[in-house]
């Protein structure tokens, strides 16, 4: 951690916090850039850029890379955040299966364990293995002769992050789970906690597809259908921290049950489940023809979206038609987040990415004819650049963002 080197009022301290949190944010954003670069970015004059930048390579958070070759006058030393400022180790609580990830300090994978596990297993039991992963997470980014900068969890479900809990998990079954200090009581860096779609959503904003944007909003597919909102940079998580379940906003009071106990919920569908129903409808109950049936080797039980995927890729026209009404039925409840929001992106995540070939251009489509013309012209409509990493980079996200936004200097 960074340590004040002199003697500050309270203000001092704050201004010199929010200026390095600047110059961070900066050089994430637009680095590689030089001390001039970097004043003109920030607004923040050369004297207090250059005694920044030195506090900032004295810890190893930034690096000087070379000098810049095309600036006018003295040619300055170009800057960019160090992968050598400390590692942080990302921990995905699946449903199914518990994914570690260690990075450096600019989120690249240095190591990664994945393991299955079982929602019926005690929990004491999935606890014991994710700790023991994060314990060998730990010794693997030390190895690199790295400094721990803290440990990141993203969870399916709410979760209160002023206590680092879980609240509900509904797919874990899990109610009231104290992880964070579950977690401190082991060990020393700091932990944080956060719902998956969120964690998610951090990581795109970070080093994701969503890197040059100010305001997004992520949409996750796994079992139910997540969302996360970042608006001006910053998670928006609403007065108690579950902000962004879109998936349980109605869509039809007399629809399908949904997991949440209500009815005619958006993910009811939108979701992974509603693909895979629409093409069950008709192979099952219209008898149409597929050749679905034979990529699932007619265990229809074995049918998922990445078998639709595949189909449509083949030109079936069963899972195109029901990629197409789902990809719809998401268009619209999209145009609707983009007039309430007006944010620069909308990101498909999870199981949805692998049917972004699919889904975007009947997205593009329905959000043009919903949603309103402005808001609707500033939207770019992207699927996640981590792919099924997102949750556990987005864990990542979680340590990187303490760091990068609230420097301790
Ligand atoms: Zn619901």
């Amino acid at each position: 951690m960074l340590m004040v080197e002199q003697p500050g009022t309270a203000d001092q301290i704050l201004v010199r916090k929010l200026n390095t949190a600047r110059i961070l944010e900066c050089l994430r954003r637009l680095g590689p850039l030089s001390r001039a670069g970097l004043s003109t970015a920030t607004g923040l004059n050369r004297s207090t850029v250059s005694s920044v930048i030195h506090d900032l390579i004295e810890e190893k958070y930034v690096r000087e890379i070379g000098l810049a070759p095309s600036e006018r006058g003295r040619p300055g030393m170009l800057l960019e955040l160090s992968p050598d400022g400390g590692f942080a180790v990302g921990v995905e609580l699946g449903v199914d299966f518990i994914c570690v990830v260690v990075t450096d300090f600019v989120a690249h994978v240095l190591w990664r364990q994945r393991v299955a596990s079982d929602p019926a297993e005690p929990q004491s039991a999935i606890m014991a293995r994710a700790e023991s992963l994060v314990q060998e997470a730990l010794a693997a980014g030390r190895s690199h002769g790295l400094r721990p900068l803290g440990i990141g969890l993203g969870v399916p479900g709410l979760v209160d992050i002023l206590q680092g809990s879980v609240v509900f998990a509904p797919n874990l079954k899990w109610h009231h789970v104290p992880l964070r200090r579950m977690l401190a009581d082991r060990f020393h860096p700091p932990v944080f906690v956060e719902n998956e779609a969120n964690a998610a959503a951090l990581g795109e904003y970070y080093y994701g597809v969503a890197r040059k944007v100010e305001s997004l909003i992520y949409l996750s597919a796994g079992i139910g259908l997540g969302g996360g909102i970042i608006v001006n940079g910053k998670l928006f998580r609403g007065s108690s921290g579950y902000a962004g379940e879109f998936g349980h906003t109605t869509v039809d009071p007399t629809g399908e049950l949904c997991g949440c106990g209500k009815r005619g919920c958006w993910e009811t569908v939108v979701g992974p489940r509603a693909i895979v129903r629409r093409v069950r409808k008709a192979l099952e109950v219209n008898g149409q023809e597929s050749q679905i049936l034979v990529l699932v080797g007619g265990d229809m039980s074995a049918l998922d979206v990445a078998v639709v995927v595949e189909a449509a890729k083949a030109g079936d026209p069963v899972a195109r038609t029901a990629l197409e009404e789902v990809g719809v039925q998401l268009g619209i409840g999209i145009a609707n987040l983009i007039n309430a929001f007006n944010p620069e992106m909308v990101v498909l995540g999870g199981a949805l990415s692998l049917a972004g070939d699919f889904l975007l251009p009947v997205i593009q489509a329905t959000i043009r004819e919903h949603a309103l013309a402005q808001p609707c012209s500033a939207v770019q409509v992207a699927v996640t650049a981590h792919g099924p990493d997102a949750c556990v980079l987005g864990a990542v996200a979680l340590v990187l963002d303490s760091i990068l936004r609230e420097p301790a200097i």
